[in-house]
């Protein structure tokens, strides 16, 4: 008699399913799907069953039995498995670490939480707080639920302040009287806690969050609720793209554009793109929502893939703010704020009116120099300079942590040592000086130190107790602060000369969610922008507060060089603690690759990553562009089968990184 032979994912960075039997005495019938407990070497290992036959490569003498089945009906239906499947084989990605991301830890833990039936929609919708849409509103309304009609993906392109929150909710609200489910994917739950709390206030328990915040009991009892339709509406961060519902109708990426939807290390999905993937399995829409689309969305309305609707005006103050160049050049800047912008702040203030000031850049200065001989302390494991703590008498790197005392006097000369460029923390130290009785509230990295601290500091802000606000991009997003009318970027060349061909559109990004922050009530907001480079063109399309115009400009300067989105690209990662290895791995590949580079891929290096060494390790990379996705692919799956059959050092760690925004 043949054996019932069960393939198991296992989470295990290996390529392959994991062939087990089925004794007979097990009551439950093998499903795809159902968790199992298998023996691994001297182990004992949770896996997913994801395929059940009679056939096997591996002798029947040699082939193990499982432990058990644990549940009685699959926890992943055939959608969210091939979904998972998808994933695996796009990603180039072991199968097994695929369902880890995409089942919470609590289940993959051999547990499943009860779920009491009166905790959900105990609390009832509130949708009297519903608004009248605007007229603008409303024509987006219409076209949005045409794009519905006809399953396909849109793009809500709405400038900060449209309304397009409300939008997302009237849509919602009519999703839910056809009894299905949406879900609707943010950046970061912490950072923008507005649309959050507006759905809560409207839609009440219907609703269920996701995100590493919460506890892996409750995110575990929220997916359960999502599988079994308890929860109408799921909100969550990146890695809730993968929740199993019983009827969703409609998914909403907002802020599309953000960065944080990519997965930076491991599984390198993006959740954005799986969305798509996800609709359209199902026959439903997305909205992509931004007030500045991807060039890649973008790209994807003028070849008519995706469907757009555009909110151009602000439902309160009919004006965005107006922009006002500092330029640096003729108005010399003290501890990085220039005098006109020191008498803004207070006019600001005078009027009781509340002002943001943005820099990306956390610490008291990037970096320290020496006087007397120029040595700048480095970290010894990475290729940076060690940013300097003032208060904490620290130096520390930003990108492993090591940290210095900071000696006040040079390590080689024995003469001072001077801050080198400007962190928030310099510029509240300036501030509290200029104003000595005004609140002044920092928040960064360093200050926020949990969730309830953030929660404090944005309430303050939101409340308009603080008076002046000082941060980084953990400031930019979607916040409400009804009393902000002045927003001053103190560094703007800082982003606008980076190094990768995304750089400029990463700027405008930043620049125009910041910028969005003001005067979103009746008061008109201003923008001050303290630059070298005032008469850059790019820049000032981008405070032309036209996104679109700066889109049609940037994007000319990928065309030649066909970058994304005029062309597919990928990357393999590779690093080791000594640079030859990185090099003969990389070199080794692209030899053998190209020998069978049978379409037209295009594979640049090996070179050095922008960052050279990390935490200690070399790192290296080949870049590979295809206009072609379909020809990309083939060239990554032949590589990829490649380095799968070589010895490769252990010393040498690699990854394919699938569409990447981050290159370096
Ligand atoms: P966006 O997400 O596009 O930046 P929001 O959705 O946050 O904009 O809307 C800005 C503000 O306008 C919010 O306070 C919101 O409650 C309010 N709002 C949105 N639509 C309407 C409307 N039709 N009538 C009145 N207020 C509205
Ligand atoms: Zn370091």
């Amino acid at each position: 008699m043949k054996k019932t032979i069960l393939s198991i994912a296992l989470n295990a960075p290996i390529k392959n399913l994991f062939d087990y039997s089925l004794e007979n005495h097990s009551s439950i019938t093998p499903k795809p799907g159902q968790r199992v407990r298998v023996p691994f070497g001297k182990q004992e290992k949770l896996g997913f069953i994801s395929k059940v036959s009679d056939a096997t490569t591996i002798a029947s003498s040699k082939i193990r039995p499982i432990i058990n089945i644990l549940d009685e009906r699959p926890i992943l239906d055939s959608e969210l498995l091939t979904l998972i499947d998808w994933t695996s084989k796009y990603y180039y990605h072991p199968i097994g670490e695929v369902f880890a991301a995409a089942v919470p830890i609590y289940l993959r833990q051999s547990k499943y939480p009860k779920i009491a039936k009166e905790d959900s929609a105990s609390k009832p919708l509130a949708l009297e707080t519903r608004k009248k849409l605007t007229k603008e509103q409303h024509q987006s309304f219409k076209n949005i639920s045409n794009a519905m009609i006809k399953k396909e993906p849109i793009v809500l392109n709405g400038i900060t302040g449209s309304g397009k929150t409300e939008l997302y909710m009237q849509v919602i609200e009519r999703n839910l009287k056809k009894k299905e489910q949406a879900l609707v994917l943010v950046p970061e739950i912490g950072l923008t806690p507005q649309l959050l709390g507006e759905f809560r206030s409207r839609f009440g328990n219907t609703i269920a969050v996701i995100h590493s915040e919460n506890t892996p009991k409750e995110n575990a009892v929220n997916w359960v609720k999502a599988k079994n339709g308890l929860s109408k509406i799921i909100i969550g961060t990146r890695s809730s793209i993968f929740t199993p519902f019983q009827s969703l109708g409609l998914i909403i990426v907002d802020e599309e554009h953000d960065a944080s939807y990519k997965q930076q290390s491991g599984l390198r999905y993006s959740a954005r793109d799986l969305s798509l993937v996800r609709a359209a399995n199902n026959g439903i829409s997305v909205i992509l929502g931004s007030a500045t689309p991807s060039f890649e969305t973008l790209m994807n309305v003028e070849t008519k893939k995706y469907r757009q609707t555009v909110l151009k005006k602000r439902v309160f103050s009919n004006s965005l703010p107006s922009t006002q160049m500092i330029d640096l050049r003729v108005h010399p800047q003290e501890r990085g704020l220039t005098k006109i912008l020191i008498n803004e702040i207070k006019k600001q203030l005078d009027n009781k009116k509340q002002s943001l000031i943005y820099l990306n850049r956390r610490g008291y200065s990037p970096a320290t120099v020496c006087i007397g001989c120029g040595h700048v302390e480095e970290c010894p494991r990475c290729d940076t300079s060690l940013v300097l703590h003032k208060s904490k008498g620290k130096l520390i790197c930003h990108h492993c942590s090591t940290t210095k005392n900071w000696e006040e006097s040079c390590t080689v000369c024995g003469e001072s040592v001077a801050p080198l460029g400007k962190g928030t923390e310099q510029i509240e130290e300036y501030l509290k000086e200029q104003f000595p009785k005004t609140n002044i509230i920092r928040i960064d990295k360093d200050t926020v130190k949990s969730k309830n601290s953030r929660q404090e500091m944005l309430s303050q802000a939101k409340s308009g107790k603080g008076e002046i606000l000082l941060g980084t991009q953990m400031l930019a997003k979607g916040h409400d602060f009804p009393n902000l009318t002045l927003v001053a970027i103190v560094n703007a060349d800082q982003g606008l000369f980076g190094s990768d061909f995304r750089s400029s559109e990463k700027f405008a990004q930043t620049l125009l969610q910041v910028s969005g922050r003001a005067g979103r009530r009746k008061e008109k907001g201003l923008v001050m922008i303290q630059t070298y480079n005032s008469q850059n063109p790019l820049l000032n399309k981008i405070i032309s507060q036209d996104y679109l115009s700066f889109y049609k400009e940037a994007i000319k300067e990928r065309e030649m060089p066909q970058w994304p989105p005029y062309s597919h690209i990928a990357l393999l990662h590779a690093e080791s603690t000594r640079q030859a290895s990185v090099f003969n791995f990389l070199n080794q590949i692209n030899n053998n690759c190209l020998k069978k580079n049978i379409g037209s891929t295009l594979v640049l290096g090996p070179n050095a990553s922008p960052i050279e060494k990390k935490s200690g390790r070399y790192r290296g990379q080949l870049l590979l562009l295809n206009v072609s996705r379909k020809e990309l692919h083939q060239f990554i799956k032949t590589m990829d089968l490649y380095i799968q059959k070589q010895k490769i050092k252990r010393e040498v760690r690699w990854a394919i990184d699938v569409d990447p925004i981050d290159l370096s």
